[in-house]
């Protein structure tokens, strides 16, 4: 590798993190109910402003800016990713953990303020901060799951640099009372870069970790219904009409529509809460009885739809039949409360079924739901169009 100036070095660093302070402010503008991107914002205007102070050394600028001011600065950027990745993971109003940071804050401020002028001593102990804010980033991040890749990736880049700094803690207390040997002094250039690094790698990762969860938790708001965390009424036919028109005509299927059977008195008798309960209880039921390829959604108040792909006719009447009997052996207490809860479904089967009758078909099921209700409910009312 080339020698890199280290004066090129530190215009880069400083340039880098102000663009990207700048990219992050920017960001908190635009989404500001993310606080988190406040503090990442934060840390990296500070880094910039707390790195010119201790270039200040280089022009004699008295050490209790150069070394002091400078030093009691840097060791909040990690500590404000950290915070930011604390409001990103638990909320942008969750409650940051005041007495262990400003405990710790007056320690370090305290070491640092009696220590500075010695030897390494401000170095020493602002790589050690860094690497307890990295250490609780890294914690931080281990509560989140998704997106895996970025996550892992954002976990080692902070490992990593927790690591840069304990060698540079080592560097600095073997040499504690002698000027540094050219090599040391050139391992801690590399350090910097690793500054460089850490800064680049989390500005591009943070923001693309936060919109990537966004647009997950979105779509999943777009898609589910809040109650039984069933797709909605939109998506399952979206999915369900995808489905059909990638098998091509003459597929065979099923539709069914269910409904639960006197639930208005259910929501007079026990109230609302019971009503949402049965009606989750009776979600759970028919995702744990069917297949993961079965398609199933909540259409709206107490229905339910499901499309059975590629089942026979007899596969179909017997699910059907099962999801009834199951509704009622399971359903019978709900809440603690005997409800003894039914369902009646209407069943529509056809062996060339298209995507294009799918609304008419679902029409069908309906009518079919009707006809189970007349006929007494808690059953199955089950139409073969051949
Ligand atoms: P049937 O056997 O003919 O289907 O009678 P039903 O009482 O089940 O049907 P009806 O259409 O008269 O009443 C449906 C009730 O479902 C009325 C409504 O308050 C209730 N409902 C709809 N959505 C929800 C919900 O999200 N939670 C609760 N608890 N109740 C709901
Ligand atoms: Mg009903
Ligand atoms: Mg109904």
């Amino acid at each position: 590798m080339p020698d890199l100036d280290l004066a090129t070095l530190i215009v880069v660093t400083l340039v880098v993190n102000l663009l990207v302070a700048l990219y992050m402010a920017l960001l908190a503008r635009l989404q500001p109910q993310q606080s988190a991107f406040r503090h990442w914002a934060a840390a990296c205007f500070i880094f910039v402003l707390a790195s010119l102070l201790a270039t200040g050394r280089v022009y004699q600028v008295p050490a209790v800016f150069s070394v002091l001011l400078a030093h009691a600065l840097l060791a909040l950027p990690p500590l404000l990713v950290a915070t930011g990745l604390l409001r990103f993971i638990e909320g942008p109003l969750a409650k940051l953990p005041w007495p262990p940071i400003t405990g710790w804050m007056l320690v370090y401020l305290l070491a640092l303020g009696s220590s500075y002028s010695y030897h390494h001593s401000a170095a020493v102990l602002n790589a050690a901060a860094i690497v307890a804010s990295c250490v609780w980033g890294v914690k931080l991040l281990q509560q989140i799951e998704h997106p895996r890749f970025i996550n892992r990736l954002l976990q080692t880049v902070l490992a990593l640099h927790a690591l840069t700094m304990l060698m540079e803690i080592y560097l600095y207390l073997r040499y504690w009372n002698t000027a540094l040997p050219v090599a040391v002094a050139d391992i801690l250039q590399w350090i910097l870069s690793s500054h460089l690094l850490l800064t680049t790698v989390a500005a591009v990762l943070l923001p693309l970790i936060f919109f990537i969860t966004r647009e997950q938790t979105l779509l999943r708001q777009a898609n589910q219904d809040e109650l039984t965390q069933l797709p909605n009424r939109r998506y399952f036919l979206q999915e369900s009409i995808a489905y059909l028109t990638r098998k091509g005509d003459n597929t065979a299927a099923t539709v069914m529509m269910l409904d639960l059977d006197h639930f208005k008195a259910i929501n007079d008798n026990y109230g609302h809460n019971t009503g949402d309960v049965a009606l989750r209880q009776v979600a759970q039921i028919l995702t744990q009885e069917l297949r993961k390829t079965d398609f199933i959604g909540r259409l709206g108040g107490e229905e339910f739809a499901i499309v059975l792909p590629d089942t026979t006719e007899t596969e179909a009447r017997n699910i059907s039949q099962r999801l009834r009997q199951q509704v009622e052996q399971q359903a019978r207490v709900v809440d603690g409360k005997a409800l003894g809860l039914t369902i009646s479904i209407g069943a529509v089967y056809s062996s060339h079924f298209s995507a294009g009758q799918f609304e008419r078909l679902l029409k069908q099921a309906d009518d079919a739901l009707y006809d189970a209700k007349r006929s007494g409910r808690n059953t199955v009312t089950f139409y073969c169009l051949g």
